[in-house]
């Protein structure tokens, strides 16, 4: 079925418009204004869009039965996000899956329902949909609940197929690591995968506490997918300009790992989160994971910190 481009602009227009002033946009056109979407090729029928700085990466599957997403970006730029894909298929977008909550995941899932495209999502990520997100960066800040009509309309407790463009497309549950609604798209054919934010190649993870996230899921989300990945598998990341290889994401491991064991012993050792602080037991890694000015180690230490036993997240407050 091809929809009328016209009416489908329309709707979207209104359906942004509604969604701006319902998320509390002073200036929807503001912070967005110049961005640029582009389409770059993963591998088979997948392709990732992404953005200048790559935050909210979107996979795109696209063939005959037309286009299954994996994310949506924010609200403002779904016109954007609607003509990259239109760079890649005509074909109709119907179906949309979100790997986790937060805004730049979810912001485009009003004007793409009302486009009728139909929203798919882990049960968890509904529930949290259902009142205010509180997102990790700078300490906890609030975001406003998501319209009604940006809610997943089918949720899944495990698994969920596609069988879609002539293969089948399995997303399924992360064990809880940037937060505990996470889903993995894996598309065996195209040899690709989408991890969401589990994954990203511009910072220290983000392991969302306030959504559910976990330093120990985060390793067992990894093993997972590295287990899953083979030689010449592309990985698109939640956060990041390139869709890269398997060793990206063993790289990536590899540095939480050694982190881990590291604060692991200085709090073998009685050291309090100061003094963990003060050890710097990321310093090997700073200067390629620790450059993102909203998640750096100070945000990541006291998480890992925290999870294994050593005290509150907070610093001089044990
Ligand atoms: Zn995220």
């Amino acid at each position: 079925m091809t929809r009328h481009p016209r009416l489908v602009a329309a709707a979207l227009t209104a359906a942004c418009i509604v969604v701006a002033a319902a998320a509390g946009e002073q200036n929807p056109g503001g912070r967005f204004a110049g961005v640029e979407l582009t389409a770059v090729p993963a591998a088979g029928n997948v392709h990732m869009v992404t953005r200048p700085g790559g935050g909210g990466n979107v996979g795109v599957f696209a063939g005959p039965d037309g286009v299954l997403l994996v994310d949506s970006l924010f609200a403002p730029l779904a016109e954007r996000l609607i003509a990259a894909v239109r760079t890649v298929s005509d074909g109709e977008i119907r179906f949309l899956i979100n790997t986790h909550v937060h805004p730049d995941h979810i912001g485009g899932n009003g004007p793409l329902a009302a486009a009728d495209v139909l929203i798919f999502a882990h049960d968890n990520l509904r529930v949290r949909m259902l009142d205010r997100l509180r997102t990790p960066r700078r300490g906890g800040g609030f975001s406003p609940q998501p319209a009604a009509g940006a809610r997943p309309v089918v949720t899944y407790n495990d698994t969920v197929s596609f069988h879609l463009n002539g293969e089948e497309v399995r997303a399924f549950l992360a064990p809880p690591a940037h937060t505990d609604g996470d889903t993995f798209v894996h598309f065996p054919e195209s040899d690709v995968l989408h991890l969401g934010d589990v994954f990203r190649t511009t910072s220290y993870p983000i392991i969302d506490v306030y959504n559910g996230g976990t330093l120990a899921g985060t390793v067992e989300a990894l093993e997972t997918a590295i287990g899953l990945a083979g030689p010449d598998t592309r990985v698109i990341p939640g956060h990041g300009v390139r869709v890269v290889g398997r060793d990206a994401m063993v790289e990536f491991l590899d540095m939480i790992v050694d982190v881990r064991d590291r604060v692991h012993d200085l709090i073998s050792e009685g050291r309090s989160l100061d003094e963990v602080m003060a050890a710097a037991p990321t310093a090997h890694y700073d200067a390629r994971w620790g450059q993102e000015a909203t998640w750096t180690a100070n945000d990541f230490v006291p998480i890992v910190y925290h999870e294994l036993g050593g005290g509150s997240l907070y610093r001089g407050n044990e």
